[in-house]
């Protein structure tokens, strides 16, 4: 514990010259006259310790502290404490500490630690640490000995909190709040951006919970798609080989009926060798055998002319059912259901004809409006379209005769320049409009450097089937072909004028043969019984001839039964490579779907409709899911984070306020057993301590007093010695628990008779063993237990310190 060496004055009040109270261990007494100056020693105490109000140190003004006098006063007031801090109490590296305080004219205060200007502030926090301040209950100016019971339960629950260190506490405790409240401020923006994370990540799962649906619908989509055209292949393929081997059968049974007919066409040879023998020998030199042999030269070729026509009709008539039937696989499917229906003429392919050389260019002229569907009337195409989607058959475009407007260009005369598609194909006037919409504005031209001269002015085709629209853009390249049609058209074209030829060829023939006929009758008649031998050969050539022609029959209708089997086997080629086509389009499945097609084409529908039901997809989802849960994840840790933060805050206010109610409680317990005790030995009577609410450490505090043989009433109602008493009980408690390094004590036995000074001065006596006590007083029984006197006197307004230290009880 520090001690108080000695207080020096100087032009403060009435202290004119440098005055210097010593003060020593025990109790020292300070007496004097009234207005000698006694009380301006305990204003230099809270002076010195930095009080700052005028008022409070008897005063209107601070400079109305320095010493004043009709013979001249001092320039400043002065006054300097100082104190024994060999115990390093007060945290400065020095034993004794001079704290000094001068206020000078104008007022102004200037502080001093050891001769060095210091703050005021710096000089409270310091004397603090040996609990030295203006405001402790320990230094007690005079009149002021009831303060305690006159200030509100607040006030005096301070003086307990103040005592009892709490200030360190709040300190902490308003610390940790204010980090509390910057902790409440972060995790209210933090968990208002974890709400809106938490949406948008709500969001993006039900979006990717879609999109995944989705994506699995439509891979079993594919699967299925891949499936169906699978499925077929392989059907077509198992198809294909049975054909192939129908086919060699049939291969195998026409060589042999060949083999029968050559070895008749042999047989017949040999006949008509023998006739001509006999002819020979019997019209030997004669003009005859020539007209014979020619008639039978002639009959011969007819025959054979005629079996070829037979076999080329044959022929065409297979070819011909194979071109419709590629052109109706060609078709897409929608065009080829509505074909059927009422009001559709055909598509534009099939309302044309042309030379075989303007093939690819009326191709590449037409492209995909080939399949465009020429219709009676507008009006129809409503239901066409709703009959396509209702059972879902794919697309159309319709040409209606009734709305359609053709237009014909007019072909330059240039060289290069062939003439107007339109003009190039025959179709029959009732499509005309549709034809020449399609047609009518497109040059057929020979190369594509003919084309060049006309960009902008005409859409062009070359013979090859090179495309040049007006803009510039060109189409052109190898065309894929599904099937040869025109190579099969040109075969027909072949055969019918081969068959043309050939009945020209007969009809000569046969008006030869009639004359040659009629010139033999003549050589029969002639020769009648002569040739008999010929006759007879004649009817049996004629007989085997009948034969070989019921063989040969046979072979036409093996021949024609033969042809559907290729045309079937070429359709079926044609599957094949279609779906081969369709299967390279498609993403490809190790295993593919159980089912009938019909079943599978089902459950597309379904997995389609299941899709469409889930609405608007957003497919990034499934990619930008990770990225937006990892950000919703690490904030949501970063707000658990921030409230494990919160929780241990909290922890700290607690454990502070726990500590600070378990010292509050300790102090007050402690207090107010002293106080009971003290004033049970002033008074015999019983006092104590409460707070206001009981558990509620921050109520205000309450003093009750009963002295002894009265009832126990309000403060207000005791007398003002017995209010002096127990304000000295409590002031003597508090030291008692926490005693100040010193107490000063001005004029409190004023009110006091003699026994109760007695007892009080007796108490205080104890404690002085532990603690410095200056009493001014004017009583004799208190200074009669002081361990040293001071008198002030006062001369001509100045005030002066005289006394001898006393060395009695
Ligand atoms: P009492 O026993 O009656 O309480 P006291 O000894 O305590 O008297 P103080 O109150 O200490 O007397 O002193 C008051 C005296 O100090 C007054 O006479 C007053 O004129 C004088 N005094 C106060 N301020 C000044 C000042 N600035 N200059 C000179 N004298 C002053």
């Amino acid at each position: 514990m520090v001690k108080l060496n000695k207080l020096s004055l100087q032009g403060f009040k009435s202290f004119k010259n440098k005055t210097t109270l010593l003060i020593g261990d025990g109790l020292t007494c300070v007496t004097g006259g009234n207005g000698s100056g006694k009380s301006n020693l305990l204003d230099a105490f809270f002076f010195v310790l930095g009080k700052n109000s005028a008022k409070a140190l008897r005063a209107d003004k601070m400079e109305d502290l320095i010493y004043k006098s009709d013979k001249g006063g001092s320039e400043s007031a002065n006054v300097e404490l100082e104190i024994d801090n060999s115990d390093k109490v007060i945290k400065v590296d020095e034993d004794v500490l001079l704290v000094g305080r001068k206020v000078n004219k104008q007022g102004q205060s200037t502080f001093r630690l050891n001769g060095k200007v210091e703050t005021r502030q710096r000089i409270l926090d310091l004397l603090r640490e040996a609990r030295i301040g203006p405001e402790g209950l320990n230094i007690v100016a005079q009149g002021d000995v009831t303060r305690v019971l006159e200030m509100n339960p607040a006030e005096r629950r301070q003086i307990v909190d103040e005592l009892a260190g709490l200030a360190e506490f709040d300190e902490k405790k308003k610390k940790s709040e204010s980090e509390l409240n910057k902790v409440e401020e972060i995790l209210k923006e933090q968990n208002l951006l974890l709400g809106e994370k938490e949406k948008i990540f709500l969001n993006i799962t039900e979006e990717k919970r879609k999109a995944e649906i989705y994506n699995e619908l439509d891979n079993k989509i594919k699967r299925l798609k891949f499936s169906i055209v699978k499925t077929r292949f392989d059907e077509s393929s198992g198809k294909k080989n049975r054909f192939s081997e129908r086919a060699q059968d049939f291969e195998e049974r026409l060589a042999k009926v060949n083999l029968e007919i050559s070895s008749m066409d042999s047989e017949i040879g040999n006949k008509e060798q023998e006739i001509r023998e006999i002819t020979k020998t019997i019209y030997k030199g004669s003009e005859e055998v020539g007209i014979i042999e020619k008639q039978e030269k002639l009959k011969s070729e007819i025959l054979r002319k005629e079996g070829k026509i037979e076999g080329n009709d044959i022929e065409i008539s297979r070819q011909e059912k194979l071109i419709e039937q590629v052109s109706e696989i060609e078709k897409p499917r929608g065009v080829k259901v509505l074909l059927s229906k009422d009001g559709v003429i055909g598509t534009a392919e099939q309302m044309i004809e042309y030379e075989i050389k303007y093939k690819d260019a009326i191709d590449a002229a037409l492209g995909s409006a080939k399949n465009n569907l020429i219709v009676n009337s507008f009006d129809k195409i409503d239901f066409y379209i709703k009959y396509l989607k209702e059972n879902k058959i794919g697309t159309a475009k319709f040409l209606p005769l009734d709305k359609i407007e053709g237009q014909i260009i007019e072909a330059p005369k240039e060289k290069g320049v062939i003439d107007v598609a339109s003009n190039l194909v025959n179709f029959d006037k009732k499509v005309g409009n549709a034809i020449e919409y399609l047609l009518g504005s497109t040059l057929v031209v020979e190369t594509l450097d003919d084309s060049k001269r006309f960009i902008k002015k005409y859409r062009t085709v070359t013979l090859d089937g090179s495309l040049t629209e007006r803009s510039g853009a060109v189409f052109g390249g190898y065309k894929k072909k599904g099937f040869d049609l025109g190579k099969i058209k040109k075969e027909i074209d072949e055969l019918k004028v081969e068959n043309k030829e050939l009945l020209e060829q007969i009809e000569k023939q046969e008006k030869e043969l009639e004359e040659v006929s009629k010139e033999r009758e003549k050589i029969t008649q002639k020769y009648s019984g002569v040739g008999k031998e010929i006759e007879d050969k004649e009817e049996l050539l004629k007989k085997i001839r009948e034969r070989r022609r019921k063989v040969y029959e046979r072979k036409l209708r093996l021949q024609n039964d033969f042809g559907d089997e290729k045309m079937k086997l070429t359709r079926i080629g044609m599957e094949i490579k279609q779906s081969e086509e369709e299967l390279g389009e498609l993403d490809v499945f190790d295993e593919i779907e159980q089912g009938t097609i019909p079943e599978m084409k089902d459950r597309i529908v379904q997995y389609t409709r299941e899709s469409g039901a889930l609405g608007l997809l957003n497919m990034k989802a499934v990619e930008d899911f990770e990225q937006y849960r990892r950000e919703y994840e690490d904030l949501k840790e970063k707000v658990e984070k921030i409230v494990e933060e919160k929780y241990a805050v909290l922890k700290v206010i607690s454990e502070i306020e726990g500590r600070r109610k378990e010292t509050f409680t300790k102090l007050f317990d402690l207090i107010n057993d002293e106080f009971k005790d003290i004033y049970h030995k002033f008074t015999g009577g019983e006092a104590y301590i409460a707070l206001e609410e009981e558990e509620n450490l921050y109520s205000g505090l309450l003093i009750k007093a009963k002295p002894k043989g009265k009832r126990l009433l309000g403060i207000d109602s005791l007398s003002g010695g017995e209010k002096t008493v127990t304000a000295i009980a409590f002031l003597l408690a508090t030291q008692r628990c926490k005693p100040a390094c010193f107490c000063l004590l001005d004029e409190i036995d004023a009110a006091l008779d003699r026994e109760n000074t007695k007892k009080i001065i007796e108490v205080v006596k104890e404690f002085s063993d532990k603690q410095q006590y200056i009493i001014i007083t004017h009583n004799e029984l208190t200074i009669s237990y002081s361990n040293q006197v001071y008198g002030v006197i006062s001369e001509g307004g100045t005030s002066s310190i005289v006394g001898v230290k006393l060395n009695k009880k």
